[in-house]
């Protein structure tokens, strides 16, 4: 069933670049490597060597080689790698001469990491703990996928998995081999006990406020309020960089614009939002719409106003943000007549935690905002640290482990045998999805080595 083929693919970023990677992987890989340099190099040791076209003969490039038989390998099979010289034409000579090599083909997308799996080098949540840490723009996401590469979620959930399936044993053994004179009588007593720890263990992970998920995600402040307040020009200045448009005329921002911000490691995603107002143009009915719902979902939401009109009119508190955080953002203040301009962190009504003024022309009171932004993310990313979950999949999976151990113990008291090994074995099944290892085998393995039942 698995694809025995040989894979190749430039593993490193877009050419040109001083050097590029090109690896290979698959029963082929040594084959190949010795067709372009003529040799197999000492496993794991780097050696220069000539790549030449095996067809022509003709010299593409000096290289590093490394070979690395399986399994010690990064796919579990036989890899090969070349660290050539990051040229357009060198890498493409290098690709078009592989493929002339009999069972070798170029790679699709994320399968070295596939194999790697399909031959237990990483688990379902490694993989995942992978690719974020590709995708981490902040440091604080770094740490957190490195520690889910490294086996954070996926070796405890394995560790939960064996315990289960050894109280999943007792029970078994119970139903099965009752009869046996060297079958303990009370097997059912130690297996609940330790379904019951099991459960408040993995409850107790569940309970973390699902900080590994909103570190993952970042922190999304939507910058919201009334059009022509100063949104665009606000975004633009926090994120120093021209992302969003800034128009002079009423609702034209009609999209939602996404800036990422990097703030002391942590990562915050600002949302510009069209100018939220009722409209009767369908384009712009429609941004009014998304914005709304953006800003509806974000965690904080900076309600810009124009500050140099007098005072905040009624109609333009916000509405439908009640799950956020809001931050009124009186704008403009460059305008403001000097009498109505307010100080930093006076509280303007129930309805804002906290109110700022600014002005986001000329710059002034931004830096304020944007401290009060990394204070606001440092204590929102606080103690992420000890997060575990990262995604709602392993959510969802350690949720229905708790469930099914719930119910396991449950049929404890009315000692349904047949119904806790059910449970258990659906627990275990639900943590064996979450890691991607489901076996069966197993039980019975386990019920032998423990047992010594039937020899
Ligand atoms: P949006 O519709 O809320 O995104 O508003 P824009 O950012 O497009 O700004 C609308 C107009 O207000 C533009 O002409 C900006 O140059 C101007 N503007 C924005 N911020 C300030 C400010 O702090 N002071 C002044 N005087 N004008 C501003």
């Amino acid at each position: 069933m698995l694809d025995r083929s040989t894979i190749f693919a430039l593993s490193s970023g877009r050419p040109p670049a001083a050097i590029a990677v090109v690896r290979v992987s698959g029963p082929r890989a040594g084959a190949a490597l010795e067709r372009l340099i003529g040799r197999l190099p000492e496993p794991r040791k780097a050696a220069l060597a000539r790549v030449r076209d095996p067809a022509s003969g003709e010299i593409i490039d000096e290289a590093l080689a490394l070979w690395f038989p399986a399994p010690r390998s990064e796919t579990g099979e036989d890899v090969a790698e070349l660290q050539l010289h990051g040229g357009q034409a060198v890498i493409a000579g290098v690709l078009d001469a592989l493929a002339t090599i009999e069972g070798c083909r170029p790679a699709e997308a994320g399968e070295f990491t596939r194999r790697a799996f399909e031959n237990g080098r990483l688990d379902l949540t490694a993989v995942e703990g992978l690719a974020d840490l590709i995708a981490a723009e902040t440091q604080a996401q770094r740490r957190l996928a490195y520690r889910q590469l490294k086996g954070l979620i996926g070796d405890r959930a394995e560790a939960w998995r064996r315990r289960l399936i050894e109280a999943l044993a007792l029970v078994e053994a119970r139903i099965d081999f009752s009869d046996e004179a060297d079958v303990p009588e009370d097997l059912l007593g130690p297996a609940l006990y330790a379904a019951q720890q099991l459960r408040d263990e993995i409850a107790g992970v569940l309970a973390d406020g699902r900080r590994g998920e909103r570190l993952r995600d970042g922190l999304v402040v939507a910058i919201a309020g009334p059009p022509n307040a100063g949104k665009s020009t606000l975004l633009n200045r926090l994120a120093r960089r021209e992302a969003a448009i800034v128009s002079p005329y009423a609702g034209t921002t009609r999209d939602v614009i996404e800036v990422h911000l990097d703030l002391d490691g942590y990562p915050v995603t600002l949302l510009d939002t069209a100018g939220i107002r009722d409209s009767a143009e369908p384009v712009e009915r429609e941004g009014v719409r998304r914005a709304r719902e953006r800003a509806a979902a974000a965690d904080l939401v900076l309600w810009v106003t124009d500050g140099s009109a007098s005072g905040l009119a009624i109609d333009e508190r916000p509405k439908n943000l009640a799950n956020a955080v809001i931050w009124l953002v009186r704008n403009k203040i460059d305008q403001a007549a000097a009498s109505s301009r307010l100080g930093v962190g006076k509280h303007d009504s129930d309805e804002f935690e906290f109110t700022l003024s600014i002005s986001a022309l000329t710059g002034e009171g931004t830096e304020a905002l944007s401290a009060a932004l990394s204070a606001y993310a440092k204590t929102y990313f606080a103690s992420t640290e000890s997060a575990i979950i990262t995604r709602a999949r392993h959510r969802r999976a350690l949720e229905e482990t708790v469930a099914a151990l719930d119910r396991a113990v449950a049929q404890g008291h009315l000692n349904g045998e047949e119904l806790i090994a059910e449970e258990l074995r659906s627990a275990a099944t639900t943590l064996g999805r979450l890691t991607g290892r489901v076996d069966v085998e197993d039980i019975l393995d386990v019920i032998f080595r423990d047992f010594c039942i039937g020899k």
